[in-house]
């Protein structure tokens, strides 16, 4: 990982990677596949408390001291495993999207039960002379963080552009293309772009060498 980050810190945030433009994608590519195999990124509540903070969902220093006290809580650990369940159902939906479906029925409900239950709060904040509507997060316990995780899920739902929006050609990643073209191919060239590359250069350079 730190090998990683070394090469490309734009992508990798303290151990993440950040390369799907869009948070519900950067919540499901907690799971890739590295060196060694499929990796589970979040496979405890302090990996979950800097997965939040590297994605900028939790950013107050009172936030991040409420969750360092929840560490070793049973509805910390309880939250977690729900999530890493849902992050698998949201998986599937993704992947019917990709196919140009929608989310099955069952999924919508599972989310909108869940929006109903940690709706996103808003408040009007003064910034710069102006009054703006800003997303309020102060969550009282671990529960609460179900709020920021599905307001991404719902935009991302509910993208119409479904058509930029791609699992990487070569491995489990899964990205919303913003480039202008809309011809991204890879989850980003450092971890798959340039393999691919050089495994195609090689294969030229064989079948060269073998006529
Ligand atoms: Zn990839």
């Amino acid at each position: 990982m730190a090998r990683a980050s070394a090469q490309d810190p734009g992508e990798w945030v303290d151990g993440f990677l950040f390369v799907a433009n869009r948070p519900a994608l950067d919540f499901l590519n907690t799971k890739p596949v590295l060196a060694e195999g499929p990796t589970e990124l979040l496979p405890n509540f302090d990996a979950l408390e800097r997965w939040l903070i590297a994605s900028g969902i939790v950013n107050s220093a009172r936030t991040k001291s409420l969750l360092r006290s929840w560490r070793h809580s049973a509805a910390a650990q309880a939250f977690l495993k729900e999530l890493i369940a849902f992050r698998e159902r949201l998986r599937s939906a993704v992947v019917r999207m990709e196919a140009g479906a929608t989310p099955s029925d069952e999924f919508l409900k599972e989310v909108n039960a869940r929006l109903l239950q940690y709706p996103p709060r808003t408040a009007l904040r003064k910034r710069e002379g102006r009054v703006v509507v800003e997303l309020i997060f102060e969550p009282q316990e671990p529960a609460d963080l179900w709020a920021p995780i599905l307001q991404g899920v719902a935009d991302l739902l509910s993208e119409t552009q479904t058509q930029r929006l791609r699992q990487c050609e070569s491995c489990v990643l899964h990205f919303f293309d913003t480039s202008k073209k809309g011809s991204r191919r890879w989850c980003s060239m450092n971890l798959c772009g340039n393999k691919v590359k050089v495994a195609a250069y090689q294969r030229r350079q064989r079948d060269g060498e073998s006529r």
